[in-house]
């Protein structure tokens, strides 16, 4: 038999995991100094949930979800983070608690894509979701705080798109003067987008198709029929951006795969020619509906997710440096219980170690120190048994003394710590 893993879901093998912890820890660090909290929704929701809020005419919904019926529920494997979030804030009633919560979440996604480099079947994100603020202030926050956090990460070549959809006035406005203009053209659109002019005209603006890119980029435009609170939400919200100095331009063609969002949108874009097509890194947008939607009272929203695959592809290539260890190689039985004793000591110290205990020969186990850079070698043999020592190998230095076999532990750790760089490993 042979068995793979599914199409379009991607092992993560220990050699690449750096990179993901280096991209994982930046987040965390990053929007934990905005006072985000980390939430862990359930990976499997009610079908329901994200039918409703992304919108049953949307990609996602219509051919991307793992859906599946168990005793009698339908149920759905996430295509993203933020229905769920929102559910769980209604279900805790989050908003009798506190007037603002800050969130964040971190993990797998699940959507039956065609899959390609940077589009996955089973893909990461993380993602912040802000409820009770109405902006936009914090909407301009959100992508400064984004863009901080891509240039720390070492991609220099980013641009925010920024867009407004308005409310639900607006966008009624709008989808009448875009399909006015769209209908006497419908005959030169592709079918998804005939198709879509009728359930969901808003949508035929994200088309990849050339065949609609030429009539889609003479379109009407949002930003010409913006009710006036819209309108001031939005200036506000480029005021904020232009204060910050934060690097954006307004896209008023921008629209996103999901129906729940009103107001701002917005869209993290990299030059990185590594990511080709697939060069959004994340995006998100504000969904002042979504929580009154679930059952809750009326309380804004705005939430981005990153891609993490894409920001890997972007991110430049560098290892971080070893963490320093040390290897015990033990000749015999009795040595080597004292090398699994001394092994503990060690990591007490926090120093990684690895213990050998294949009852092998010394070449082989120095062999394997070697192969996991280990600083140092002790050897334990039937002689240092005897006098109560060890040996101990300089693997990068080449050198070797013997120390007592009480103390091997600590004046190891000592070497090994006052070595370090500073904040490195
Ligand atoms: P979305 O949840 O559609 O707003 O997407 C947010 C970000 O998630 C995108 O900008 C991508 O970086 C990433 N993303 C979305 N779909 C996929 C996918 N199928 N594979 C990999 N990354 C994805």
């Amino acid at each position: 038999m042979n068995l793979r893993a599914v199409k379009g879901m991607n092992d993560v093998l220990p050699d690449e995991i750096g990179r993901w912890h280096r991209l994982e820890n930046a987040f965390r660090t990053q929007v934990e100094l905005y006072r985000y909290e980390e939430v862990r929704p359930p990976l499997v929701e009610a079908t329901a949930l994200f039918a409703r809020q992304i919108g049953e005419v949307s990609d996602i919904v219509e051919k991307e979800m793992y859906s599946f019926t168990h005793h009698g529920e339908d149920l759905t494997l996430r295509p993203e983070g933020t229905a769920g979030v929102a559910r769980a804030y209604v279900e805790h009633h989050i908003h009798n608690k506190e007037p603002l919560s800050r969130w964040y979440y971190l993990g797998p996604m699940f959507r039956s894509e065609r899959p390609q480099k940077g589009r996955y079947r089973q893909f990461y994100q993380a993602g912040c979701e802000v409820f009770g603020d109405p902006g936009p202030a914090v909407d301009a926050e959100m992508i400064d705080m984004l863009v901080r956090l891509m240039t720390q990460l070492g991609i220099a070549d980013i641009t925010a798109h920024v867009n407004t959809l308005g409310g639900a006035g607006t966008r009624a406005r709008y989808r009448d003067v875009l399909v006015a203009y769209l209908t006497p053209r419908a005959a030169e659109l592709s079918e998804d987008s005939q198709r879509r002019l009728a359930t969901n005209p808003l949508r035929i603006l994200d088309s990849k198709d050339p065949r609609d890119a030429a009539i889609v980029a003479e379109a009407p435009s949002v930003l010409d029929v913006l009710e006036a609170d819209d309108r001031a939400h939005f200036d506000g919200l480029c005021r904020y951006l232009n204060e910050l100095g934060t690097p954006h331009v307004v896209d008023s063609r921008l629209v996103r795969g999901f129906d729940y969002y009103t107001r701002t949108l917005f869209e993290l874009r990299s030059a990185s020619g590594e990511l080709g097509s697939q060069n959004a890194l994340g995006g998100g947008g504000r969904y002042d509906r979504m929580v009154a939607e679930l059952g809750g009272p009326d309380v804004p929203g705005i939430g981005f997710a990153l891609g993490l695959e894409r920001i890997l592809l972007a991110m430049p290539q560098t290892q971080p440096p070893a963490r320093k260890s040390v290897y015990l190689a033990p000749l015999g039985e009795a040595a080597t219980a004292e090398a699994l004793r001394i092994a503990r000591s060690l990591r007490r110290y926090g120093i990684v170690a690895d213990v050998d205990g294949r009852q092998t020969s010394l070449k082989s186990m120095l062999r394997r120190a070697n192969g996991v850079s280990a600083t140092y070698c002790i050897v334990v043999g039937e002689t240092e048994m005897k006098q109560g020592t060890v040996q101990v190998k300089d693997l990068a230095g080449h050198n070797q003394e013997d120390l007592s076999r009480t103390d091997v532990a600590r004046i190891l750790a000592d070497r090994i710590r006052s070595s370090r760089p500073p904040g490195g490993a």
